[in-house]
C-alpha cells in the first residue's frame, strides 16, 4: 500500500482479543488492518488449540456483567456465522469451604444468582461419578459453563473480518510504532499509517510496548497442556454428560487444577496446572523442566481413578500473568490513540467478543460500554516503567 494511505485502525496481534477487535472494528465500517508476526493458523501465541472452558464462576463481582455479555456476544456470533462454538457441559468447582477462593466463587455466584447446584459429599458421585472429592472439600456446579472451540472462534472471527472488508496480513512482525496524531507502524514489509492502533500481542506486549515508551508488570509464564487416556473410553466423556471441573486449591498446589472432558482428542481427558514457569515468549520451548507435570501425576491419581496417571500427550501454550491477575484495557498513558489489550492471565478466552468490543469502543475515543476501572494502567503506578 502506498505511505500516504490512512486506515481508521491498525490491530496488531491476531490471537483471539485481536482478531475480535478487528472483527468489531470492520462491523462498524472502519478500514482496519490487522497484523500477525507468524503465518496464521499458529500454535505459538496463547489462543491457539481445540478448546477453552467459558464460565460464570468468579470471585469478583465486576467480571459477572461482563460475562453475562459475553455469553450473548457468543451466541450472536453462532447466529450470524452457523458455527457453533459453545458447548454446555457445567463446571465443577471443587475446594476446601473455608479457604478464600473457593469462598469468594461461591459467595459471588450466589449474590449474582448465578444458576449453580451445589454437591453435597452424600449426592457427589451420583453426579459426578468417576470423582473422588478431595477429603474436606466441597463442591458445586456452574451451571451455564461449558466448553469455547477455540481455534473455531479465531478463524471464524478473521474469515468475518475479512467478509467486512477487513485486511489480513500475517508472517508480518510489527517492529516499529511511532506515536502521533496519525500513527505510524513499521513490519519488514510495509508501513502502515492509521488513526488509531490496538495493541494486542500477548505475550509480547512489553516487546511492542517498549517502541511507545512504556514497560507493563508482566511476567510471562510457559504452561503445559497435558492430555490423559480414559482407562476405560468414554467415562469421561462430555457426550456422556461429565463437565469441565476446577480445584481451587489442594494437596499438590495451591493454585488451580482444571480440566475438561474428552472430547477434542477422543478417549483424552485435558488436565492442566494454572501455574507455570517464567519464559522468554521467543524460548517458550526450551524450558525442560518436568515438576508441573509431576503435580499433575498426583493429582490425576488421587482424584480422577479413570485416567492413567501418566499424560499421552504434553502441548505447550503462555500466560502473559499481571500482578493482580486482572486485565489490561485501556488507552496508553501519554497517547490516546493508543490501545492496549494486555495481561489477560490465563483466563482472557472467553470474554473474547467483549474485549473486541470494549477495545474497539476505546479506539474510537467512545466511552466504554462496561466500567474499566478494575482493567486501567494507573492501577500499576508503582510499578510502571515509563520513558515518558
Ligand atoms: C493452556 C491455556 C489454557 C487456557 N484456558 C483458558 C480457559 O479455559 N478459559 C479462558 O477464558 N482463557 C483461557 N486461557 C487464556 C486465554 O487463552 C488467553 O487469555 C488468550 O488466548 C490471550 O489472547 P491474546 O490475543 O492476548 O494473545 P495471543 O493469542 O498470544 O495473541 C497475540 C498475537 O500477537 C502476535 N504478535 C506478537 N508480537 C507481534 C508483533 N510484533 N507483530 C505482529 N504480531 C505480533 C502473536 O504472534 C500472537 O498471535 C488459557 C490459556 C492457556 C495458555
Amino acid at each position: 500500500m502506498s505511505t500516504s494511505d490512512v486506515y481508521d485502525c491498525v490491530v496488531i496481534g491476531a490471537g483471539v482479543q485481536g482478531s475480535f477487535t478487528a472483527y468489531e472494528l470492520a462491523k462498524r465500517r472502519k478500514r482496519t488492518v490487522l497484523l500477525e508476526q507468524f503465518l496464521l493458523p499458529h500454535t505459538r501465541g496463547s489462543s491457539h488449540g481445540q478448546t477453552r472452558i467459558i464460565r460464570k464462576a468468579y470471585e469478583q463481582d465486576f467480571y459477572i456483567p461482563m460475562m453475562h455479555q459475553a455469553y450473548q456476544l457468543w451466541a450472536q456470533m453462532e447466529r450470524e456465522t452457523g458455527v457453533k462454538l459453545y458447548r454446555q457441559t457445567g463446571l465443577l468447582v471443587m475446594g476446601p469451604p473455608d479457604s478464600h477462593a473457593y469462598q469468594q466463587t461461591k459467595a459471588t455466584m450466589l449474590r449474582n444468582q448465578i444458576p449453580l447446584v451445589p454437591l453435597s459429599r452424600g449426592n457427589f458421585s451420583q453426579h459426578i461419578p468417576n470423582v473422588n472429592l478431595p477429603e474436606g472439600n466441597e463442591a458445586l456446579v456452574d451451571v451455564g459453563a461449558g466448553i469455547l472451540y477455540a481455534d473455531r472462534a479465531l478463524k471464524t472471527a478473521r474469515d468475518q473480518f475479512e467478509k467486512l472488508g477487513g485486511v489480513i496480513r500475517d508472517n508480518e512482525a510489527v517492529t516499529g510504532v511511532e506515536p502521533g496524531a496519525v500513527v505510524t507502524v513499521t513490519t519488514a514489509a510495509g508501513v502502515y499509517r492509521a488513526k488509531s492502533v490496538v495493541i494486542t500481542v500477548g505475550a509480547w506486549a512489553n516487546r511492542v510496548l517498549a517502541q511507545t515508551g512504556l514497560q507493563l508488570p508482566l511476567e510471562v509464564m510457559r504452561m503445559k497442556v497435558c492430555y490423559w487416556r480414559e482407562k476405560v473410553p468414554g467415562t469421561y466423556d462430555a457426550n456422556n454428560r461429565f463437565p469441565c471441573f476446577i480445584l481451587t486449591e489442594g494437596e499438590e498446589s495451591e493454585h488451580h487444577i482444571y480440566g475438561l472432558p474428552s472430547h477434542e482428542y477422543p478417549g483424552l481427558v485435558k488436565v492442566c496446572n494454572h501455574l507455570g514457569v517464567r519464559t522468554d515468549p521467543d524460548q517458550r520451548d526450551r524450558d525442560a523442566s518436568e515438576w508441573d507435570v509431576e503435580v499433575l501425576k498426583r493429582f490425576v491419581a488421587r482424584v480422577l481413578p479413570g485416567l492413567v496417571p501418566e499424560p499421552a500427550v504434553v502441548e505447550t501454550c503462555m500466560y502473559t500473568m499481571t500482578p493482580d491477575s486482572h486485565f489490561v484495557l485501556d488507552r496508553h498513558p501519554a497517547h490516546s490513540n493508543i490501545v492496549i489489550g494486555a495481561g489477560f492471565s490465563g483466563h482472557g478466552f472467553k470474554f473474547g467478543p467483549l474485549i473486541g468490543k470494549l477495545l474497539c469502543e476505546l479506539s474510537q475515543g467512545e466511552e466504554p460500554s462496561h466500567d474499566l476501572s478494575p482493567f486501567r494502567i494507573a492501577r500499576f503506578r508503582q510499578k510502571i516503567k515509563s520513558a515518558l
